[in-house]
């Protein structure tokens, strides 16, 4: 059979579609077998995936909260709390919302210090661009 919609000889289902075509008409991830909505082509998590630059996988299951914990300390100061979310197939809400149930409050305060330090370099830098380089640094005489 022919897919309605891409007209590629393949397996159709009873609306003659392919199942490439069904994931994407369903709104699921392009990936074959990911069952999680897609956000353009793939879901989020197939796009962190691709993002980091490997061959694209099938999912691993949900991280418990203690295995969450263990790869927030891991990856903590490696990148934006919003990136280890993403990382870890989480928005920083969810990732935040599962440290609290398991008491690791010291990490959400990690990861919040982690966000107001990446705002504070992003304030610095846009001074910067304002103000131009501070001339004493660029001779050196400051540290
Ligand atoms: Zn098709
Ligand atoms: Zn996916």
């Amino acid at each position: 059979m022919r897919c309605a919609r891409c007209n590629q000889y393949a397996p159709v289902n009873s609306d003659g579609h392919c199942t490439t075509c069904a994931r994407k008409l369903a709104g699921l991830c392009a990936f074959d077998g990911c069952t999680e909505p897609r956000h353009g082509r793939l879901c989020w998590r197939h796009q962190a995936q691709r993002q980091r630059g490997e061959v694209l996988r099938p999912l691993e299951p949900n991280l418990t909260p203690a295995e969450l914990a263990a790869e927030v300390e891991w990856l903590l100061g490696t990148d934006s709390p919003d990136h280890i979310a993403a990382r870890l197939g989480r928005s920083r809400d969810s990732l935040y919302r599962s440290l609290r149930r398991i008491g690791r409050r010291d990490l959400i305060d990690a990861l919040a210090a982690e966000t107001m330090r990446a705002a504070e370099l992003m304030r610095e830098s846009r001074m910067g661009q304002v103000f131009g380089p501070d001339p004493r640094k660029a001779h050196g005489r400051v540290a």
